[in-house]
């Protein structure tokens, strides 16, 4: 794989720079900087270099949703100017008057079809306006569109900074050392899957919690009332499996309130919402003893107040010795008030990036690198 850093002649040169720019959003205004933070090393050094910088990503999930926010987000930080949407013609006209040092950024790329469909015209499209790519979109890296493998094969590609950084704090995790702890949580057991399946190969413990921990203790046959469930039932041998932990205490919410009780005990009106402080208690030791330490999920419905494992869990492994990565945009958000993040090994910008990346150890938009 070439890096971006690596090259020094890029005074004058346009380039297409992919970033993660899909923020939350509150309010019209940018909620969360922490994937713009990460964006800046590899702006700032095209611009320094005097490239033309044509920044281009995605946002939300609507096609009407705007990268306005993101640009004046981004404002503050750096000389940008708003581009528009690439398939204006002001567009193209925007980019010819661009002078070296300069950034344009271009409207959500997911109001055109093409991006996600990864059509070769808008690819070419894209590709048109620079002489050289940039990916460094990891939050996106798990994805075939237009933007992240259509570009690539058309012009000369680099990866930037942030996908590099991510490649290499993920890659210590993927050869962990003992003990190592996988904390896994959030929904949707079966993406997750293949993943518990390769890392109870590699990891000495796999906690399971979230929406997953209910998947589990189901198939350990206990009561989960009106829980979060997923659409296949777990198989017994990875519920059962020794190097798996659960929860050995829930906290549900019913037609008499909240509670905390332990799992053989919810009523078939409950629902699970959070892990209990007796699992925080029976993980501190794995965490307190662990070399290595891996998270995805949030362990709670925290966005409805179901965030206490959670918060107490990360403060555990902030104090740990471990070199810990953290990652998923939930994960990321659940935790962010507490100030901990810069006592982690590494915070990645990646969900289901981070998740794919660890799973299979490259995407096709990295092999586009090559
Ligand atoms: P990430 O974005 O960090 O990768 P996920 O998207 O997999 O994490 O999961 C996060 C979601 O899981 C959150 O919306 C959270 O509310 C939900 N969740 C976690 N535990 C539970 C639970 N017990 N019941 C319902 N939802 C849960
Ligand atoms: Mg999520």
């Amino acid at each position: 794989m070439k890096f971006i850093a690596d090259v020094s002649d890029l005074r004058g040169r346009y380039v297409l720079l992919r970033a993660s720019l899909n923020v939350p959003i509150a309010n019209g205004e940018v909620g969360d900087l922490f994937r713009l933070k990460q964006a800046l090393p590899t702006l700032k050094f095209l611009q320094a270099q005097g490239a033309r910088t044509i920044v281009v990503g995605h946002i939300g999930r609507d096609v009407t949703d705007t990268l306005r926010p993101v640009y004046e987000a981004l404002s503050r930080e750096i000389t940008v100017a708003w581009g528009g949407l690439v398939t204006d013609p002001a567009f193209r006209v925007k980019r010819d008057a661009m002078e070296d040092g300069e950034v344009l950024l271009a409207e959500n790329l997911r109001q055109d079809q093409g991006e996600k469909a990864n059509d070769p015209e808008f690819a070419k499209l894209l590709a048109s306006y620079a002489d050289v790519y940039v990916n460094d979109a990891f939050g996106n890296i798990h994805r075939e569109h237009a933007s992240m493998v259509g570009v690539p094969a058309l012009l000369p590609a680099y990866a930037g900074m942030n996908v590099r950084l991510e490649i290499e704090q993920l890659q210590k995790v993927m050869q962990p050392e003992s003990p190592s702890l996988f904390l896994l949580g959030g929904a949707k057991f079966e993406t997750k899957l293949p993943l518990i399946e390769k890392y109870l190969a590699i990891y000495d413990h796999i906690f399971i919690g979230g929406a997953l921990g209910n998947d589990v203790l189901r198939a350990l046959g206990y009561p989960v009332g009106t829980s979060l469930l997923s659409d296949t039932p777990v198989r017994e041998d990875i519920a059962r499996h020794p190097k798996i932990l659960v929860p050995v205490d829930v906290e549900v919410q019913g037609p008499q309130g909240r509670r905390v009780c332990e799992p053989e005990n919810v009523a078939a009106d409950e629902t699970i919402l959070d892990a209990g402080p007796a699992t925080v208690a029976m993980l501190k030791p794995y965490i307190a003893e662990a070399k290595t330490i891996v998270w995805n999920g949030p362990f709670g419905n925290f966005e409805h107040g179901f965030a206490e494992a959670t918060e107490a869990t990360a403060k555990l492994v902030a104090q740990s010795e471990a070199f810990s990565v953290l990652g998923g945009g939930d994960t990321v958000a659940a935790t962010e008030k507490l100030g901990l993040h810069d006592q982690f090994g590494f915070v990645s910008t990646g969900g289901g990036a981070m998740l794919t990346y660890l799973e299979k150890g490259t995407t096709p938009a990295l092999e586009a690198l090559k």
